[in-house]
C-alpha cells in the first residue's frame, strides 16, 4: 500500500489538469475554452450521486449524458461485464461468429420493440447507429432498384450523432460550422417546436403543419428521390423540444402515404426515458428503423443498435447473391461484454422494476416542473417521462431570450454546480433535465429545489436582474 496525503492529492490533482488541458480532447468543447476552463474530474457515483475530486457531493439530474438510466453503483452490473470478461472477453461477429450475450440481447431488443422490427445490427453508440442505418438505407434502395432515392430530410434543431453523415442531419449550427455541413442530400424541416410556435395551445395544427412541411419538401426534392425522415420522438440536444402527442403517428403515417423510411432515433428516448420502453409505443407506431444506444447500457460500457424492419432487411438481403458481402461492420459489432451489460441494464428495467420506479416518479418529476414555472426567469417547462425542460426568458409575456453577452448558460452550470446539482445548461438557456429512472420522490424534489436555489441565485446578480 502506499500512503497518499492530501497535500499529495491535491498535488496529484493539480498536474491531472494540467495533462488534460495539454493532451486530452474533450468532446464538443472549445479548444481553447477548455484550455482556460480546465476539466471537472468526476471520483465515484452512487444512484443518483456523483462526487467529485474534491469531495463534493453532486445530485446528477442528467444521468450522465441522458444515458446512466439505472443510476450509477449496480453491482450486478458490474458481475455481468466481469463474467463475461473471464469467459470470453470478445468475439468477433465477422466470418458468422458470434456470442451468446449478443443473439440474446437481439432476440430481447426484438421482443421489447415495436412490432414489426424483427432485425438488429449492434453498433459502439448513437452516432454509427445512426450511421449505419443512413448506409443500410442507401443500400436498400439500391438493391430494390431504385437507386434515385438518396435525399434524406431531417428536423430543424434535431441532433442526430457526430459522424459525417449524422452530425449533417443534425441541424445545430456548431455541429455544421467548420466542417463543411450538411451534405447535399440532407434537408432540413422546421421543428415542431409548441413554445416558439405562433401555433402554440393548438395541438392539431401544429402537427397539420408539420405534415405539410414533410409533403412539401418531398414534392420539392421529387418522392422518387427521397429515401427517408429521420426524426427524435423528441428533440433532445436541440432543448428538449416535446411535439404534441399524435406528432409522430401522424408524420408516420405521412412517410408511408409518401413512400420514404421513417428511422426513430430514440437514442435518448428509449429504455423508459419518456415512461414506455420506447417513444414510439405511447404512439402505437413502428417506425422501419430505430436507433439505440444510450439507455441500453445505461452508460456502463459502450453499445448502441439500429433495428430493421424485415422489408429493409429482406430488400438488402435479396439484393445481392449469397455469396456477396454486404461491406458494413465494426470490429465491435455484437461486443459480448456490452451485450452481457446490455442484457443485465434490460433485467434491471424490467424484472428489477427500474421502468416501472421512473414511471412512478416521473409524476413528481412532473409536478417538479410545473412548480418552477412561476419563478421570474422560467418562459416555459415542458416534459414527458423523466426527459423535461426549463427554458429561461427575460421577458416571459414576449418570451424574449436573454442577451447572449450575459453568458448565462454557462453561469447556470457553474451556479447549479456549487449548489450541487447537474443538469444540462443549453446555449439557448434551457436547463436540460433526464434523471436516472432509479431516483427517489426525495431527491426528485431535492433536484428541483437545487434548481430554484440556483434561479434565485443568479436572480441576485445584479447585469441578470437587470435584465429580467
Ligand atoms: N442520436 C441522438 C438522438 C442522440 O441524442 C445522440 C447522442 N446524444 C446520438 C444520436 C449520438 O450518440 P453517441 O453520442 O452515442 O454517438
Amino acid at each position: 500500500t502506499t500512503m497518499t496525503s492530501p497535500a499529495m492529492t491535491l498535488q496529484s490533482n493539480r498536474s491531472l489538469l494540467e495533462i488534460d488541458r495539454d493532451h486530452l480532447i474533450h468532446p464538443v468543447t472549445s479548444f481553447r475554452g477548455h484550455e482556460t476552463h480546465g476539466a471537472i474530474l468526476l471520483e465515484s457515483g452512487k444512484g443518483m450521486w456523483l462526487k467529485d475530486r474534491e469531495g463534493r457531493d453532486l445530485l446528477d439530474a442528467f444521468a450522465g449524458l441522458w444515458c446512466v438510466n439505472v443510476g450509477y453503483g449496480q453491482d450486478s452490473i458490474v458481475e455481468a461485464a466481469a463474467d463475461q470478461m473471464r469467459r470470453l472477453p470478445y468475439a468477433t461477429g465477422y466470418f458468422h461468429f458470434g456470442s451468446e450475450p449478443a443473439v440474446r440481447l437481439a432476440q430481447r431488443l426484438v421482443e421489447l420493440s415495436p412490432e414489426g422490427l424483427d432485425h438488429v445490427y449492434f453498433t459502439l453508440g448513437g452516432s454509427d447507429a445512426v450511421d449505419s442505418a443512413i448506409r443500410y438505407i442507401t443500400h436498400y434502395y439500391n438493391a430494390i432498384g431504385k437507386p434515385a432515392k438518396k435525399q434524406c430530410i431531417a428536423l430543424e434543431r434535431g441532433y442526430h450523432g457526430s459522424s459525417t453523415t449524422g452530425a449533417g442531419l443534425t441541424a445545430l449550427a456548431n455541429f455544421h460550422r467548420g466542417f463543411d455541413l450538411p451534405l447535399r442530400w440532407q434537408h432540413h424541416i422546421p421543428s415542431p417546436y409548441p413554445y416558439r410556435s405562433e401555433l402554440e395551445g393548438d395541438d392539431a395544427a401544429i402537427i397539420a403543419r408539420s405534415v405539410q412541411q414533410l409533403r412539401d419538401k418531398v414534392a420539392e426534392l421529387g418522392a422518387d428521390n427521397v429515401a427517408a425522415f429521420f426524426c427524435e420522438p423528441i428533440q433532445g440536444s436541440g432543448g428538449v423540444i416535446v411535439p404534441p402527442v399524435g406528432w409522430l403517428k401522424a408524420m408516420r403515417a405521412a412517410c408511408t402515404e409518401l413512400d420514404i423510411l421513417l428511422v426513430a432515433d430514440e437514442v435518448i428516448t428509449a429504455f423508459g426515458r419518456t415512461g414506455p420502453m420506447f417513444a414510439c409505443e405511447a404512439e402505437g407506431m413502428t417506425p422501419d428503423l430505430m436507433t439505440l444506444a444510450k439507455g441500453l447500457t445505461a452508460g456502463y460500457v459502450p453499445m448502441g443498435a439500429v433495428l430493421m424492419s424485415d422489408k429493409v432487411y429482406q430488400g438488402i438481403a435479396d439484393g445481392a447473391a449469397a455469396d456477396i458481402v454486404i461491406g458494413h461492420g465494426a470490429t465491435y459489432s455484437g461486443h459480448p461484454v456490452s451485450a452481457a451489460v446490455g442484457l443485465e441494464v434490460l433485467r434491471l428495467y424490467t424484472k428489477g422494476g427500474i421502468l416501472a420506479n421512473g414511471q412512478r416518479v416521473g409524476t413528481r418529476f412532473a409536478a417538479g416542473l410545473a412548480g418552477i414555472a412561476d419563478h421570474p426567469m422560467v418562459g416555459d417547462t415542458r416534459g414527458r417521462g423523466l426527459l423535461g425542460a426549463i427554458e429561461l426568458v427575460a421577458n416571459k409575456g414576449h418570451k424574449t431570450r436573454f442577451d447572449p453577452a450575459l453568458k448565462l448558460a454557462d453561469r447556470l452550470f457553474e451556479r447549479g454546480y456549487r449548489n450541487g446539482v447537474i443538469f444540462r445548461a443549453f446555449a439557448d438557456n434551457i436547463i436540460g433535465l433526464a434523471p436516472a429512472l432509479c431516483a427517489s420522490d426525495g431527491e426528485m424534489d431535492m433536484i428541483f429545489a437545487r434548481i430554484r436555489n440556483t434561479l434565485d441565485d443568479l436572480l441576485e446578480e445584479a447585469d441578470i436582474r437587470a435584465a429580467v
